[in-house]
């Protein structure tokens, strides 16, 4: 099994990165994790760089992935950094957290409404998953709410690194990392539940002695094996 944690954007204001994660698994499944920032969607706020040729289409390309070849895409939430290309894979089953789902097409929240046009595609199949979901062997899905009711974390089971918990926007940065202290940032909806998903990946990333991903630390990516390069 491979992980290849895949910059499709730069958040201008810290340098962080917006990620999207592709994990090949050994019987040839590819499971995109989110579709990255939609640097073409008109109406969306400026504060992200992103290169031509950087979008996720181009990137998986430069592995050899078309969009055909993508079987699942888990959609940590539905924020205009991580779903906006959903649109771009019609083949692939999508998986979300029901809670978010509906949250979403609720129309309540008004950010998620940034790429509606990608997310809410008549094509496209969602799957939906309640809580804590194995996806294929390998690949767990974490139910991590706060920062937007049904976030979902990923932890990937990898032969040699061992687990890498994919914390996205539950913990976007190590200085977020700890549950009494973090910082609630402006697009945390939810502050006590933000500290109670923080405290759980902290729990699980100790339990599983696992590399923690923050969601978008310029400063721990730099450190990071990432694309084309790739963990395993
Ligand atoms: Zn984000």
């Amino acid at each position: 099994m491979r992980l290849y944690l895949i910059p499709v954007a730069e958040i201008a204001a810290t340098g962080g990165p917006v990620p999207v994660y592709l994990i090949r698994t050994d019987e040839g499944a590819n499971v995109l994790v989110d579709t990255g920032y939609a640097r073409d969607r008109a109406g969306l706020p400026g504060p992200v760089k992103a290169e031509p040729g950087a979008d996720v289409v181009s990137r998986l390309a430069g592995l050899g992935v078309r969009p055909d070849d993508v079987h699942y895409v888990v959609c940590s939430h539905f924020d205009p950094d991580h779903a906006g290309n959903h649109d771009a894979f019609p083949s692939a089953e999508f998986v979300v957290q029901r809670r978010h789902d509906e949250l979403a097409r609720s129309r309540a929240v008004p950010r998620l409404e940034m790429c509606r046009a990608s997310w809410d595609h008549p094509g496209l199949k969602y799957s939906l998953v309640d809580g804590d979901t194995e996806l294929v062997p390998g690949v767990e899905l974490v139910e991590s709410s706060g920062h937007v009711e049904g976030h979902q974390s990923v932890l990937v089971r990898l032969p040699e690194t061992g687990p890498v918990l994919l914390a996205v926007d539950a913990v976007p940065e190590q200085a977020a990392a700890d549950p009494a202290t973090r910082r609630i940032y402006p697009f945390d909806l939810d502050e006590q539940a933000t500290r109670a998903s923080t405290a759980r990946l902290a729990r699980l990333a100790r339990d599983e002695k696992a590399l923690v991903v923050y969601g978008h630390d310029a400063r721990q990516w730099r450190d990071l094996r990432t694309w084309p390069g790739y963990l395993s």
